[in-house]
């Protein structure tokens, strides 16, 4: 049996690959054509191959396999051959951490070192059995929003479909689901919202998803998994069509001076421009309402005059939509404050009476500091005064 010809298979994971000293392909991130391809070229028989990969598809993302020792639909011969050509991959976990009410927080480092982080937070609700996995998209981040603790770290490199998909797999392996069922599961949702700006790796999270939601696969509808961004509007629109799933967007403030200060992506996408991009987003005219995350920055953004130009901003453009209100979180350095507690609760109070819900999203996790923008910030500060010790 032979290597698969890079040609035909998503170049950047032969690259990768070799550059972490394995010449084997990892089957996590291959589409199901990409794999039925890699295994003729590794030796299939062209009328076999789409039951053999009908079969390693459902060992994967329906069981849970990392070894194809225990596949046993599968003839020992071919199993032994296909070992020596593919493998499953799962990052290693430098870290996990549980917090008291329940949210994980994984620390994941990929082959070549670089280190992303996913967090799971079930429903405050226990006997719902629901949770979110929040997933990243990037190692580090472009974009420099001035309240995030990302932002302080630099662009480290995309993360590959297999790298995206492998975070769902850590989880669902943590929380024991194997096999998946379609009932009593607790990964119910996504939310692209962890490390990253998911649309500036678009093919990447695109392909990535399109395998989580698999309908022979992890089978996770396109109405659980929302992506989240701050703004890249000439992508939203791809984004709607090719992937179709539900869009939050970092709005943050109603006009364009004060966004331009903490979202520096407004200064290319201003306001009018994002939010006529929500406007055309596939759906939103219809039951899916488009989410406006709203960071309170005390002194900033918080004022009654502000939420009542939200409130006229949102009926302008004639959004369905809602606001999630997410109290500041702070981090060691960061140039603001959280809006006070009252002044939140005032806030919200007056989107709610204009008809557009806009619930205050809870800090979750904060005892393993799990919660937004502070992901990996506790390992970076870690090596940073291990070094300033050493
Ligand atoms: N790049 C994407 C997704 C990543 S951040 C985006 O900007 O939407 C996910 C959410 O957490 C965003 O709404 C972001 O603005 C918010 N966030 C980041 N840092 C935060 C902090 N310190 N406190 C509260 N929310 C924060």
């Amino acid at each position: 049996m032979s290597l698969p010809l890079p040609g035909s298979i998503d170049p950047i994971l032969v690259p990768r690959a070799k550059l972490a000293g394995e010449s084997r392909l990892d089957i996590l991130g291959l589409s199901r054509a990409e794999l039925k391809t890699a295994l003729i070229e590794a030796g299939v028989s062209a009328p076999q191959a789409s039951m053999r990969m009908r079969q390693i598809w459902h060992w994967v993302y329906h069981r849970g396999v990392t070894s194809f020792a225990v596949m046993d639909n599968i003839t020992k011969d071919l199993r032994g051959d296909l070992e020596k050509v593919f493998y499953i991959s799962r990052p290693e976990i430098v870290t996990a951490q549980y917090s008291e009410d329940g949210t994980r927080k994984y620390l994941l480092k990929f082959r070549d070192g670089s280190e992303a982080e996913t967090v799971y937070i079930p429903d405050e609700d226990e006997k719902k059995h629901r949770g979110t996995l929040c997933i990243s998209a990037q190692v580090g981040c472009t974009l420099n929003c001035r309240f995030c603790y990302t932002g302080t770290q630099r662009l480290v490199r995309n993360l590959e479909p297999g790298e995206i998909v492998a975070q769902m797999m850590i989880a669902r392996d943590d929380l024991e689901e194997w096999p998946i069922s379609t009932e009593g599961r607790r990964v119910t949702n996504i939310v692209m919202m962890g490390m990253g700006e998911p649309l500036y790796n678009f093919e990447n999270v695109k392909k990535a998803l399109k395998i989580i939601m698999d309908k022979e696969g992890i089978q996770l509808s396109r109405r659980r998994i929302t992506l989240s961004t701050a703004g890249v509007v000439p992508m939203m629109e791809r984004a709607g069509k090719e992937i179709g799933v539900n869009l939050a967007v970092s709005l943050h403030a109603t006009n364009n001076e004060v966004r331009s200060e903490i979202v520096p992506l407004n200064k290319k996408y201003p306001l009018e421009e994002l939010m006529a991009a929500c406007q055309k987003y596939p759906g939103a005219h219809n039951s899916r309402r488009i989410t406006f995350e709203y960071v309170m920055l005390k002194g900033i953004n918080d004022s009654d005059k502000d939420a009542k130009q939200l409130i006229a901003l949102i009926h302008r453009y004639k959004l369905p939509a809602k606001v999630n209100l997410i109290p500041f979180n702070p981090w060691p350095g960061s140039p603001y404050e959280c809006s006070d507690w009252d002044q939140v609760k005032r806030f919200s109070g007056l989107i709610f009476k204009s008809g557009i819900s806009a619930p205050i999203r809870m800090p979750r996790g904060r005892d393993i500091m799990a919660a937004c923008g502070q992901l990996k910030s506790e390992s970076v500060k870690e090596r940073a005064s291990a070094r300033s010790k050493g």
